[in-house]
């Protein structure tokens, strides 16, 4: 039985708490005919699925402008650059032809423009690192709470 990494499970708990209702036309996790068979989304020898896509509508059904979904991919982008706990659960994103991951020291999770597809939602790949662990994302966009919010920024800029 394939399964979705605990990371990806969390991360995409707390969008979906954060925008209930939101558009998932353009949701995924497991491997389809959209995606080659070696891709994150294709479950590995012990069944685990290493990618979520999330689609970058977050109105209900109806399109609102993208912009919380480049917000929300470039805070994972920054907690991914972070030494904060869990951060090394991310591998690479890519939103809108962007990728950014920590592959090269050079690049070490920029924003790489470049012909990478992905205008409708956001690719999250996720590290074996993301396999048990449970801990929240703190990324400021996915709380509406203000002191969380607060101490979440503090934290990502360190
Ligand atoms: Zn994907």
């Amino acid at each position: 039985m394939a399964k979705l990494v605990a990371g990806g499970v969390v991360l995409r708990n707390q969008i979906n708490g954060r925008w209930a209702g939101r558009d998932k036309r353009s949701d995924g996790w497991i491997a389809d005919s959209n995606h080659s068979r070696t891709s994150d989304h294709a479950p590995d020898k012990d069944g685990w699925v290493h990618a979520i896509d999330i689609d970058e509508n977050m109105g209900k059904g109806k399109w609102r402008n993208g912009r919380a979904a480049r917000k929300l991919a470039d805070q994972l982008r920054l907690y991914a650059a972070s030494d904060l706990p869990g951060a090394d659960r991310l591998k690479y994103i890519v939103h809108e032809n962007k990728l950014a991951s920590g592959t090269y020291r050079r690049t070490w999770w920029k924003w790489r423009p470049g012909n990478w597809g992905h205008e409708y939602h956001i690719h999250v790949s996720f590290t074996s690192k993301a396999k048990k662990d449970e801990r929240v994302f703190p990324l400021p966009i996915l709380t509406k709470d203000r002191k969380l919010k607060k101490l979440w920024w503090e934290q990502l800029r360190g």
